[in-house]
């Protein structure tokens, strides 16, 4: 199913845009700057991005993405 990415929760832009790393993908405002954890499948990387949107008090560390 297709997941639409929550607007960024740093600067509450809907310019996200989907980066491709090596193979991995995330989440990345276009307007800050700000990324999600990236991730080997589009669907968990959108996930994850509205995690942090949602949970925007505790924003992932770069440790727990790693999961
Ligand atoms: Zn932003």
């Amino acid at each position: 199913m297709a997941t639409q990415p929550e607007p960024c929760p740093y600067c509450h832009s809907t310019q996200l845009h989907l980066v491709h790393h090596l193979c991995t993908h995330a989440v990345c405002c276009q307007h800050c700057g700000a990324c999600g954890p990236s991730e080997r499948r589009v669907e968990k990387a959108v996930d994850l991005w509205n995690g942090v949107a949602h949970g925007f008090n505790h924003a992932l560390p770069a440790a727990q993405a790693g999961r």
